[in-house]
């Protein structure tokens, strides 16, 4: 799950893809990955929960992301299947805290920096 982010932050498309379980990844190519995520700023991941039961995996995260000037958040349910110890993506549900959100002045930066926003990234 982490190790999707971080692909994802560095543009690693190849470990994405990789990462899918073998049926979605039939679907997808390098280049409609790149193109669906290539301006993208990705910023911070919360995993707010996690769970596993034999080969099948569930975890709840929030990432959030930066388009432009607009912040947005996925807060998505995600699950995982185990094959030859290694775990690969199903697919994910959307849940309640996704979408654009606009910074307070006096919130922590959404880019992480663990400074105010007001002193970061606001301008
Ligand atoms: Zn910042």
């Amino acid at each position: 799950m982490r190790s999707r982010f971080s692909a994802y932050a560095v543009k690693n498309y190849a470990y994405v893809l990789a990462t899918y379980a073998p049926e979605q990844r039939r679907s997808l190519t390098l280049s409609t990955l790149r193109e669906s995520t290539d301006n993208t700023r990705w910023l911070k991941l919360d995993v707010l929960g996690s769970a596993e039961r034999d080969a099948v995996g569930i975890v709840e995260f929030i990432a959030t992301y930066a388009l432009d000037t607009d912040y947005f958040r996925i807060h998505e349910l995600s699950s995982f299947i185990k094959q030859d110890a290694h775990w690969y993506y199903t697919t994910g549900v959307m849940q309640n805290k996704s979408g654009k959100f606009t910074p307070n002045r006096n919130d922590e930066c959404p880019c992480g920096s663990a400074v105010k926003y007001k002193k970061c990234c606001r301008k």
